[in-house]
Order: C-alpha cells, then sequence, then structure tokens
C-alpha cells in the first residue's frame, strides 16, 4: 500500500502537469486575439489615412472638369450674340466658381485631417509594434512554460514504471480501474473517523474494521480505495 500511495501521489503530479499542458497553449490562442485585434486597429488607423487622401484627390479632379468647364463657356461667351444667352452663361460661370470654392476649402480641412492622420498613425503604428513585441516575448515565455512542464512530466513517467513491481498486482489492477473511472482527483484515500474522505460517506462498520486492521477495502459509495492513514505513511517520492 505504501508504494501505491507513493505511485498515486506521482500520477496525481503528472495528471496537474496534463492539466497544465491544456491550460498554457489557450494563453496563446488569447495573444492570437490580441494579435489580430492590434492589426486591425492599424489597418483601420491607415485606412483613415488613405480615405482623406482619395477624398482629395477627387476633390481636385473635381476642380478640375469645373475649371474646364468654365474655359468651355467662356470661349462661348465670345461668340454669343443674344444678352439673354449671355447672362445665362454668366449664371453658369458664376455657379462653377461658388462650387470651385466650396471645394477649395474641404481640401484645405482636409490636408490638416491628413496631416492629423499621418500624426495618429505614425503614434499608432509605434504603440501597435511595442505592444506587438511585448506580445512575441509572452508567447517565448508561454513556449518555454510549456517544454518544461512537458520535461518535468516525462521525467516523473520515467519514475513510474519501476514503482509497479513493487505494489501488489490485485490492488494496482483495483487502483488503475478506479482511476479510470475516476478520471481525477485521488483513488485511494485515507480513512477520515469513520468515513470515507474522498466522498465524505459513512463508511460501513465492516469496512471499517477491516481498514483498522490493517486491510484495504474500496469504500461502498464511490468506490475509491480506503487505507488507513496511520498504518500508512505516505513518503513523498521527491
Ligand atoms: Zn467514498
Amino acid at each position: 500500500m505504501k508504494t501505491l500511495l507513493q505511485l498515486q501521489d506521482l500520477d496525481l503530479k503528472i495528471d496537474a502537469y496534463l492539466v497544465q499542458e491544456i491550460e498554457i497553449p489557450k494563453q496563446k490562442d488569447r495573444f492570437e486575439i490580441h494579435r489580430q485585434r492590434l492589426a486591425a486597429e492599424l489597418e483601420e488607423s491607415e485606412n483613415r489615412r488613405i480615405r482623406l487622401t482619395l477624398e482629395q484627390r477627387e476633390c481636385e479632379k473635381d476642380i478640375e472638369q469645373r475649371q474646364q468647364q468654365i474655359g468651355k463657356y467662356e470661349t462661348q461667351l465670345l461668340a454669343v450674340k443674344k444678352n439673354a444667352e449671355y447672362q445665362s452663361l454668366l449664371h453658369e460661370i458664376e455657379g462653377l466658381k461658388k462650387q470651385i470654392a466650396l471645394k477649395e476649402e474641404r481640401i484645405i480641412s482636409l490636408m490638416v485631417e491628413t496631416d492629423e492622420a499621418k500624426v495618429l498613425f505614425e503614434e499608432d503604428k509605434k504603440r501597435i509594434e511595442t505592444e506587438l513585441k511585448g506580445i512575441e516575448e509572452e508567447s517565448k515565455r508561454v513556449d518555454a512554460e510549456l517544454a518544461e512542464i512537458v520535461e518535468q512530466r516525462a521525467t516523473l513517467e520515467s519514475r513510474r514504471e519501476p514503482m509497479l513491481a513493487n505494489i501488489d498486482a490485485i490492488l494496482l489492477k483495483q487502483y488503475t480501474r478506479i482511476r479510470k473511472a475516476k478520471k481525477t482527483g485521488p483513488a485511494a484515500v485515507p480513512m477520515n473517523g469513520e468515513s470515507c474522505s474522498g466522498c465524505y460517506m459513512r463508511l460501513t462498520p465492516q469496512v471499517v474494521n477491516e481498514v483498522l486492521g490493517g486491510k484495504n477495502n474500496a469504500c461502498q459509495h464511490c468506490g475509491r480505495l480506503i487505507y488507513h492513514s496511520e498504518l500508512h505513511t505516505k513518503d513523498s517520492t521527491d
């Protein structure tokens, strides 16, 4: 029983490492989400700058077209005979000039916005690059942590095999079966008063007497192996 309890200590440590081996990579999933969010943020910052530049070009094109139109009207003015037609053309030209003035105003504010967007983009870029570097370092730390855990588990597992030969075959079989059924937690637990310390239920007098007499028995409620803690001092395996 003593060796079985040592085996159980080992198995519980291995279990804990296995849990960590599942949990640790989950941190990297969070890093990946963060990384994607930062990339989207940077893209949005750059897109804003691009949108402003495009709108400015659009305004410049509009102005150019209107100026060409004004040029055409001015040529027509020279050939026009009727005063009404002349006035109408002047009116058109006036309208186009007003539109050009508005576009020019828009360009000035767009230039200011573009300058601001450029500064913001550079700031965002710098900040995001720093954050990405931080994520990269964290990611490496997580990889190293995981590798360490895997190595430690392998060491523990190598200690397991030699122990098996020193355990009563029937006891080992029972232990293995309970562990498989329970999946987590100890398969062998000490008797606590007259109760099972695994499920906290009261044991039958027969089981209590047998355990007190040094025999191994199983809890009739949860099936765990019950041992007398005073008869089996648990020596740590490390
Ligand atoms: Zn129990």
